[in-house]
């Protein structure tokens, strides 16, 4: 008997949170981390005849993301109650969309293992966010209403995803669109983006789905991969030994590596789902969707593929770079200061982002600007700075915000080019090391790197070494 070989088919739901500054339904503020109950409003508790209004701005938001991965936008959608009781949701039912929702039939194109995949969106819908319960030390659960109605977008995409690395790559690229739009924070351990994955197997060329399952609580991109490759063994080896998959969810353990079951899954009938009596359908208009489009930032697709046309970036490079708007758009103006786009890249990529990780993390308010480091890379490109000088005169101007120039001049690193002054120093070497230079002669070759390091220090490590090289090579042969 063979042992059939398995295809994970993966669909995910990711919830972002909107950076809108109020809540979706009522105007408290919607911010994280201010003390617990601060912002709750009769609308926020569900008290009885408490209106819910609909928050404009979440409403652009979604339609934006739904335009950026290509989705239909309804121009008549229906907000619907989901009805389930938590000690978190104090009206008993989350105000969700469910059969009519505001963003439909898109797609995203993502690269995993170098390979592009164009990934389904089914949906995208608006909904409110749950409060929250603190279980401390004490027996009992503490409950903080601050997160009651923060909007949330959910995006569900289709099982088209094959593995686990390219759910990590889908989520990749749902990010970088949701920052480049600067809708969401995309923070998974505060909780301002969340992924529930589902998964199922099934034999190598079967068209019909297995039984799926769920997993929940993975706090990272990374936490996503580990735990669908976990449940790809789990029910690999369910499946090897004859047994069945049944419908679940599970939680994943980040501590211990596992999933654990949560659950079987309610089923959509379970919620009750009915329209929200107490909003209007929301209606969109062909003009306002189009508005919205027209004032799209360029995506980060878009910009990866310009970077590798306009620039001759590689691939790798290009998607660093377009990583975050900021970090692009930072590049840009470094080439467009007159720095040349493969050294741009190489120092962007190497000095910048270090100097992001340990200083101020947002490119515009590094003190190395683009038109500072393009005015550095000018005098590498002309040989006045080696790479290691040009290094300390970044790190010198971080540090005292001034022109490149002058801290060239208070670093004392001009670099030695003057032919001159580097023929006394490399001949002062060469009558220093009599014995070396018989030797050399002789065809002893690799003294040559001697002879450079010896020049290298009597010029204090400012002469070009290119230069001391050739001149070298002048005198000694
Ligand atoms: P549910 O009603 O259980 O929430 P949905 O049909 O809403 O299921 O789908 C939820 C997610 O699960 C979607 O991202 C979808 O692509 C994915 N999905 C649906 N069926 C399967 C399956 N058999 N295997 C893997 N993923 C699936
Ligand atoms: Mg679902
Ligand atoms: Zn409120």
């Amino acid at each position: 008997m063979t042992v059939p070989e398995y295809e994970p088919v993966i669909g995910l739901e990711v919830h972002a949170q909107l950076k809108t500054s109020t809540k979706i339904f009522c105007g408290c503020a919607s911010v994280f981390g201010d003390p617990a109950n601060t912002h709750a409003c009769p609308v926020c508790l569900g008290l009885p005849g408490a209106l819910p209004v609909l928050n404009r701005r979440a409403v652009d938001m979604a339609i934006c993301m739904g335009k950026a991965v290509n989705c239909t936008i309804r121009d008549k959608s229906i907000f619907a109650r989901k009805n389930y009781f938590y000690p978190d949701l104090p009206k008993g039912y989350q105000i969700s969309q469910y059969d009519m929702p505001l963003c439909e039939h898109g797609w995203v194109d993502v690269r995993a293992h170098g390979t592009a995949r164009r990934i389904g969106i089914t949906r995208i819908h608006l909904e409110e966010d749950a409060g929250k319960l603190i279980h401390d030390q004490d027996a009992d659960s503490l409950f903080d209403a601050n997160r009651c109605g923060t909007p949330l977008m959910e995006i569900v995409s289709e099982p088209d995803i094959r593995n686990a690395r390219e759910a990590f790559a889908y989520l990749g690229a749902l990010k970088r669109i949701l920052s480049y739009l600067d809708i969401c924070d995309c923070n998974m351990e505060e909780g301002s983006l969340r992924c529930d994955a589902n998964i199922s197997l099934r034999p190598k060329g079967q068209d019909i789905f297995g039984t799926k399952t769920e997993l929940k609580n993975m706090n990272s991109f990374r936490g996503v991969e580990k735990a669908l490759e976990h449940e790809i063994v789990r029910q690999t080896e369910l499946l090897d030994s004859g047994q069945a998959v049944t419908q679940q969810t599970f939680l994943w353990n980040a501590q211990k590596n596992r999933t654990e079951p949560m659950r079987t899954k309610e089923s959509a009938h379970d919620y009750r789902y009915f329209p929200e009596p107490d909003l209007t359908p929301l209606v969109v208009t062909c003009e306002r969707v189009e508005e919205l489009a027209q004032a799209l930032p360029e995506l980060p697709q878009a910009r990866f593929e310009r970077f590798t046309n306009e620039f001759s970036l590689s691939t790798d490079h290009a998607d660093v770079l377009t990583e975050s708007r900021a970090v692009a758009d930072y590049f840009e103006n470094t080439v467009r200061e007159g720095a040349d786009a493969r050294a741009a890249a190489t120092w962007v990529m190497g000095e910048v982002l270090r100097m992001l990780k340990e200083g101020p993390r947002d490119p515009a308010l590094l003190k190395v600007s683009p038109k500072r480091l393009a005015a550095v890379l000018a005098l590498v490109a002309s040989q006045t700075l080696s790479a290691s000088a040009a290094k300390r005169v970044l790190g010198h101007i971080e540090e005292r915000d001034c022109e490149p120039e002058d801290a060239v001049e208070s670093l004392g690193l001009r670099q030695i080019s003057d032919t001159g002054a580097l023929k006394r120093a490399v001949r002062e070497v060469l009558d220093k090391h009599p014995a070396e230079c018989e030797r050399y002669k002789a065809g002893e070759k690799k003294l040559l790197g001697f002879f450079v390091g010896q020049a290298m220090r009597s010029t204090k490590g400012k002469g070009n070494p290119r230069e001391i090289n050739r001149i070298l090579n002048e005198l000694l042969n």
